[in-house]
């Protein structure tokens, strides 16, 4: 899923040292696909993973992301992974403004000089949709959501009810999925090279087996991967959207 933040109007703040510092990872979801994909301004990541102390990362999960990330961007100093255990919020719900202002409030990590910082909340509760009044919005539960241009959180309580004996290949696909919208799928800041968008489904694509349909957000047919040893994969559409903004 990737959802907007509307901005907050200026104020004094902006003016201080810490805005300046912050703003580059305050934009939207897309707008730094380039600077992920390509090494013209960024030649490594630091991948800071907070997390609610009762729904730790995979470490396999976290492992098959930073392949993903060396699969298909430039950056030849590596991606470097910064962990940190919370307490939950007392959240049961969240909402996409909810998740942002934890992330103004337990983000540590922002853009210098070659690093480029990227964020990933993990989340006990569920996603809660304020705003969505589509049919669509009941239609099973919400495993991820982008919604700047370096973060994204990842709702593991969800997963873990998901209640496969292979979880971290349920959560490893969440991660990649919600990854590739900061890589600007699809066509969300980079552009479609072919016309495979889902318009039904926002940023997704309309191919059933790829790794951004819209399909893998909502954990479907997760059971079956218990069983096969194939989790889906960007399809070659995607993987072109990728190279012509840069990637490999
Ligand atoms: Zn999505
Ligand atoms: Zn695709």
């Amino acid at each position: 899923m990737v959802l907007f933040v509307l901005a907050s109007c200026a104020d004094q703040d902006d003016a201080n040292e810490l805005a300046r510092l912050t703003a580059s990872n305050r934009l939207g979801t897309g707008d730094s696909a380039r600077d992920f994909l390509t090494e013209e301004h960024f030649s490594e990541i630091v991948m800071e993973v907070v997390y609610v102390e009762s729904v730790p990362p995979s470490d396999v999960a976290l492992e098959h992301l930073v392949e993903f990330i060396n699969e298909h961007c430039y950056k030849s100093r590596g991606v470097e992974i910064v962990k940190r255990a919370i307490p939950s919020p007392d959240g049961e719900f969240y909402s996409v403004e909810q998740v942002d202002s934890l992330e103004r409030e337990l983000r540590t990590q922002y853009n210098a000089k070659n690093r480029l910082a990227m964020f990933v909340l993990y989340l006990d509760g569920s996603y809660q949709d304020l705003e969505d009044k589509s049919p669509n919005s009941g239609f099973g539960v919400v495993l991820g959501v982008s919604y700047r241009n370096t973060s994204f959180a990842i709702f593991k309580e969800r997963i873990n009810t998901m209640g496969s004996s292979r979880s971290y290949a349920l959560e490893s696909t969440v991660l990649k999925h919600e990854f590739s919208h900061l890589l600007g799928l699809v066509n969300v800041g980079t552009k479609m090279q072919s016309d495979h968008i889902d318009p039904e489904h926002g940023h997704h694509c309309n191919v059933e087996d790829c790794l951004m349909n819209y399909h893998v957000e909502i954990g479907w047919e997760f059971s079956g991967w218990n069983r096969d040893p194939q989790l889906p994969q960007l399809d070659s559409q995607c993987i072109a959207d990728l190279r012509a903004n840069g990637g490999k």
